[in-house]
């Protein structure tokens, strides 16, 4: 099994000139082969394959201006089109937004395969790179893990961090439990359970988030190109890292745990394409947490021998009575209770919700038959919970 090991490393000023550069050069070639492939787009013309990309930048190295190209490895700009080539396969797929557009603020990261690192002694030394980086190994590698790939990223506040993939022989399935549960992911609380467990954001995750939006605050009411709003957008930017590394470790912990309780974990799935880019910062950063959460549980199922469902989202789990399967007409989303006019059942709205996403990945299963158990992939359920297709998924390389 594939497992990426992440780490803090310290540049020294040489090595953190050369990695700007190397950003400064993906982010480049990322965006032009962007607005290529919009324009191809517009005026009719077929998609910008990966190969048509990579010799448009062959072509782009030879012109005068973009001479500095060929001052970084040439491995992280042909990774960055493989990239933004699976980028627009999500988008065709309706599995993501469109691409869109590298900025010079944000996280910037650059890709290196075998070919463009040197691996020795537990020593990493980039392309071009007299020394191997700094690393602090705050966690060891399997035994004799070599990498097969390595990116090197520095977050918006500035902290470096270089992620190996590694092949990690240590990972087993877990002992085989009976209960299964259904996951319902909430704003209010981050997650309730088919079997009636809340589980509400850490109070050190919420404090961070407070402190984000203050300082996000403060920051609207500078003036624009001043040192003020620097030295705050500058602030902003290390209180966000603090608030994804404590997100990152609740959800780690909270997956981790329904992986061990449960043998089978369901979750409705989440539209991406279709969601709305909300403005309000809690709103957005919680719905993102969501989408890593679904990720985590899905490599984590695979790794331990577990089944993942996603249930379709147009399914009525608010509205069904998960005793009696009555669909109401309309339930309002302040309401948070209600009663089966059926059968008198008195529903919290978000645990029912909850067990109506476990009963229906529990239907899909028994009609799929006892092996359809995905091995490499998450089983979803369309529109009917009778018709369900099992779909490999492509959750990305996990991050631990
Ligand atoms: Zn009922």
């Amino acid at each position: 099994m594939k497992r990426a090991f992440r780490y803090g490393f310290y540049p020294t000023r040489e090595q953190a000139h050369l990695l700007n550069r190397t950003f400064g050069c993906v982010r480049m070639v990322w965006n032009e082969t962007l607005r290529t492939s919009d324009a191809r787009w517009k005026n009719g013309g077929s998609r910008l394959t990966y190969r048509l990309a990579s010799s448009h930048l062959t072509d782009l190295k030879k012109r005068l201006e973009f001479q500095f190209l060929n001052e970084v490895s040439s491995v992280p700009l042909q990774q960055c089109l493989r990239h933004q080539e699976a980028a627009f396969s999500a988008f065709f797929a309706k599995r993501a937004r469109h691409p869109r557009f590298k900025g010079r603020r944000g996280r910037q990261s650059a890709e290196f395969t075998s070919s463009a690192f040197r691996w020795k002694d537990g020593q990493l030394a980039l392309a071009k790179m007299k020394e191997p980086l700094a690393i602090r190994w705050s966690r060891p590698l399997p035994l004799e893990a070599v990498p097969s790939t390595v990116t090197v990223s520095r977050d918006a506040s500035g902290r470096w961090h270089v992620s190996l993939l590694v092949e990690d022989p240590t990972v087993v399935p877990l002992p085989a439990v009976a209960e299964t549960v259904g996951v319902d992911l909430g704003l209010k609380d981050f997650a309730v359970l088919s079997t009636g467990e809340r589980i509400a954001h850490p109070k050190h995750y919420q404090r961070k988030l407070a402190t984000l939006t203050r300082r996000q605050r403060r920051l609207s009411r500078k003036k624009k190109g001043g040192a003020n709003r620097r030295k705050a957008q500058a602030k902003v930017a290390r209180a966000h890292a603090h608030v994804v590394d404590a997100r990152r470790d609740f959800l780690h912990k909270l997956s981790t745990n329904l992986v061990r309780r449960f043998k089978r974990i369901s979750v409705e799935d989440l539209n991406v394409a279709g969601m709305v880019r909300n403005r309000c910062l809690a709103q957005s950063i919680a719905t993102s947490g969501w989408a890593e959460f679904r990720m985590q549980l899905f490599y984590k199922c695979q790794w331990y021998g577990r089944t993942f469902v996603q249930v379709n989202r147009f399914f009525p789990s608010s509205k069904t009575c998960s005793t009696c399967g009555h669909v109401l007409d309309l339930l309002d989303l302040g309401t948070r209770a209600w009663t089966c006019p059926e059968c008198g059942t008195r529903h919290d709205r978000d645990i029912n919700a909850a067990i109506n996403i476990d009963l229906a990945a529990g239907r899909a299963v028994r009609v799929c038959g006892a092996d359809v158990r995905p091995r490499h992939g998450a089983i979803h359920i369309g529109q009917s919970a009778l018709k369900q297709k099992t779909s490999v998924a492509k959750p990305g390389i996990p991050f631990v």
